[in-house]
C-alpha cells in the first residue's frame, strides 16, 4: 500500500514541488518501503522515532525536523537532520546556530509561521517574521531558506486557502527585502487534506503522512 500511494502522490504532485513524507508514529521499515517507492525526505517530529529511523536509513534519504523544538533537544536534532523546518523564536535560532558551529556545519532552517494567529499554537505570528529575521540573519551557521506553516484545522480543506495565500504573500514580500543571508526558497505547506490547495496556492514543498502510511 505504501508503494502505491508514494507512486500515485509523485505522479500527481507537480515538477518543482518536493513530497516531504511525515513519518511520525511510522516504524523504520514502513518509512523504508516509501523511500524505495521514490520518496527522498522524511519528516519527524520526534527524536526518538527520528534516531531509529536514521539508524536503520541513514543517508538514503534527506531528513527535515518538522516537530516542536524545544531547548534541550536542540543538540540532538542539529547532529541528525539536514533541515530544520520549524524555527519560530530568537533563542532558538541561536542556540541552534551554536549547536550547528560546534559541528562545522551550516543548517538549512525554515520560519514556522503561525498563519492562523492561534495563541496556543508553535510558529512566529505573521507580523513578527520581519523582527526575527532581522535578528538572526547575521547567524552563520544556520541558514534562512523559506516558510513553513500548518495553518488551523479545519473540516474543510478549502477552509485553509486564506492561510496558505496569506504566508505565500508574506514570502513574497520578504523575497523583495532582500535580507542578507535570508533566501525565500521554499514554502512548505499542505497535508494529507490539503496539499493540492497549497501547491494551487505555491507551496514547494509538501508534507504527507496519512496519505502515504495510512491511517
Ligand atoms: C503529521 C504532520 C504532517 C502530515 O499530516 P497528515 O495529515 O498525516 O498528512 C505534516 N506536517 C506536520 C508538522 C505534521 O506533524
Amino acid at each position: 500500500m505504501i508503494a502505491e500511494n508514494v507512486k500515485a502522490l509523485l505522479a500527481e504532485i507537480p515538477q518543482g514541488v518536493e513530497l516531504v513524507a511525515a513519518a511520525k508514529g511510522r516504524s523504520a521499515s514502513e518509512v523504508l518501503e516509501a523511500i524505495q517507492a521514490g520518496v527522498r525526505i522524511i519528516g519527524d517530529n520526534y527524536l526518538q522515532e527520528a534516531e531509529a529511523h536514521i539508524a536503520a536509513i541513514g543517508t538514503r534519504a534527506k531528513w527535515h525536523f518538522i516537530g516542536t523544538i524545544q531547548q534541550n533537544k536542540i543538540k540532538t536534532i542539529a547532529v541528525l537532520f539536514d533541515t530544520v523546518e520549524t524555527i519560530d523564536s530568537v533563542e532558538i535560532a541561536r542556540a541552534l546556530d551554536r549547536q550547528c558551529s560546534y559541528l562545522g556545519k551550516v543548517m538549512p532552517v525554515l520560519i514556522e509561521v503561525n498563519s492562523g494567529r492561534e495563541p496556543q499554537k508553535s510558529g512566529v505570528s505573521p507580523e513578527d517574521v520581519e523582527l526575527l529575521l532581522g535578528q538572526i540573519s547575521s547567524l552563520r551557521n544556520i541558514k534562512v531558506q523559506g516558510l513553513m506553516t500548518m495553518g488551523p484545522r479545519f473540516g474543510e480543506p478549502a477552509d485553509s486557502r486564506p492561510y496558505f495565500v496569506s504566508t505565500r504573500k508574506l514570502y513574497e514580500q520578504i523575497s523583495k527585502w532582500k535580507i542578507p543571508n535570508i533566501a525565500m526558497k521554499y514554502l512548505s505547506m499542505g497535508m494529507t487534506n490539503t496539499y493540492r490547495i497549497a501547491i494551487e496556492e505555491g507551496a514547494n514543498i509538501v508534507r504527507i503522512g496519512t496519505k502515504i502510511f495510512g491511517e
